[in-house]
């Protein structure tokens, strides 16, 4: 089977590529260039029905939610409604991240209730419930099961190795592993003497990948868990790891996507993303937050949105999704919805410093201070990232032309009058 890198590669443009260019107001043929060199992510399984998204240079920040069970809270029923509440506030791609219940059901059942590209990571459900006695081919077939049942991309922890380990070891973290899916790599690792089988085996992984049209996502097992680990040495050994692996795959014809930390300090943030893009040939970089500070729980979603925002600046592709309830529990439906809005600001300002999609992050912004300028309180709201909640703040406004900080005083209005019609000429 050629797959869409391949296709792009030989210079076709697919219905892919042309959703893309149109959904983001780029040239068929610059998004087919970009698709074939690896700098841009369409993740779309072959059975998948999912919307087409392009993530990468000269795209929009796209923004990834979290939803899942845990083995502590299995909820069908909530985790589907998170899902669909994600969409609805702007989360481009969702990731079903359960440990909990029945996972073929629940994944199964959020693909079908969202219209947005879904991801997983395989290894959960692989390792069931033995880490240490989990074999080689249950990792590979739970990436197999969910490449069948449609999923667009998984993350796979292929930079955990030895080696990384080994940096891990000597370095003076004090949260050591903080990823799921790393501190599993690592205890198989460790309990079975072995090289991570997603590294050893990583042609047979890109076989799979191949199948399906699987786009991987390869996970930052040694992302710094607090402030005090930020850059350091495990995570750039697997930065270096991780380039090899990008390399590997855009030979291979699949495309891939680079996750990246963690909880880094706003003032090496640049360091992280301009590192990550050089040392993976500028592959889309997905970052969880980063988190800028560790001492905010209850807020995370804006301590990752500061971040997000810095991150974005500096190159980061596609933001995951934090939420108020990081750090303390399984979040809640409010919290997805609150932590979804938070991520999409995050992205939006993001873009209004990138090249190629600044013009239109701009223009956004720009309708908006028209309305606020013509005080036209529906054109705001039909402009807002959240118009809900927007109208339900105006709605204590008594006065319907100005609103109740300055009422009378009102500097817009005064301004309208003393300015005449030359403020409408702007
Ligand atoms: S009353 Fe004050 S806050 Fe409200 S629209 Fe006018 S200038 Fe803005």
């Amino acid at each position: 089977m050629t797959t869409l890198m391949e296709m792009a590669n030989s210079g076709i443009v697919t219905k892919e590529i042309k959703s893309v260019a149109a959904k983001e107001g780029v040239d068929a043929q610059t998004v087919r260039k970009l698709l074939a060199q690896g700098l841009i992510a369409i993740p779309r399984n072959l059975k998948s029905r999912s919307q087409v998204i392009g993530i990468g240079k000269m795209m929009q920040t796209k923004i990834n939610a979290n939803v899942g069970t845990s083995r502590d809270n299995v909820d069908i029923e909530a985790e589907v409604e998170k899902a669909i509440t994600a969409e609805k506030y702007g989360a481009d791609t969702i990731m079903d991240l359960s440990t909990g219940g029945d996972l073929d059901l629940i994944r199964r059942r959020i693909m079908d209730s969202v219209s947005v590209p879904v991801g997983s990571v395989p290894i959960y459900q692989a390792a069931g419930r033995s880490i240490e006695n989990m074999t080689c081919d249950d990792m590979f077939n739970a990436v197999r099961k969910h490449a069948q049942d449609g999923i667009d991309f998984v993350t796979i922890h292929a930079g955990v190795t030895l080696s990384s380990f080994e940096r891990l070891k000597n370095s003076d973290r004090i949260l050591d592993v903080v990823s799921r899916g790393g501190a599993f790599t690592i205890s198989w690792m460790q309990h079975n003497n072995m090289e991570n089988p997603f590294y050893s085996e990583y042609d047979y992984l890109l076989e799979i990948a191949r199948e399906y049209e699987l786009t991987i996502s390869l996970g930052d097992g040694m992302r710094p868990g607090c402030i005090n680990d930020a850059s350091d040495r495990a995570k750039f050994e697997e930065f270096i790891i991780l380039g090899e692996l990008v390399k590997r795959a855009r030979r291979a014809g699949i495309q891939t996507i680079v996750e990246g930390p963690g909880h880094v300090p706003v003032d090496e943030i640049g360091l992280s993303v301009m590192a990550m893009k050089h040392l993976t040939g500028n592959a889309p970089i997905y970052l969880l937050g980063p988190l800028v500070t560790d001492i905010a729980p209850g807020y995370d979603h804006i301590t990752a949105a500061i971040g997000g925002t810095v991150a974005g600046m500096y190159g980061a592709d596609f933001l995951c999704m934090t939420t108020p309830a990081e750090h303390l529990a399984l979040p809640g439906v409010e919290d997805i919805k609150e932590g979804t809005i938070v991520t999409r600001i995050a992205a939006h300002a993001a873009d209004l410093t990138k090249e190629g999609v600044r013009e239109r992050a701009r223009a956004h912004d720009r309708k908006m201070a028209l309305a606020r300028r013509d005080l036209d309180w529906n054109g705001q709201f039909k402009q807002a990232i959240d118009p809900d909640k927007a109208k339900e703040i105006h709605a204590r406004s008594k006065n319907a032309d100005t609103c109740s900080m300055c009422g009378e005083l009102c500097s817009i209005k005064m301004m309208r009058d003393v300015m005449g019609e030359k403020s409408q000429e702007r």
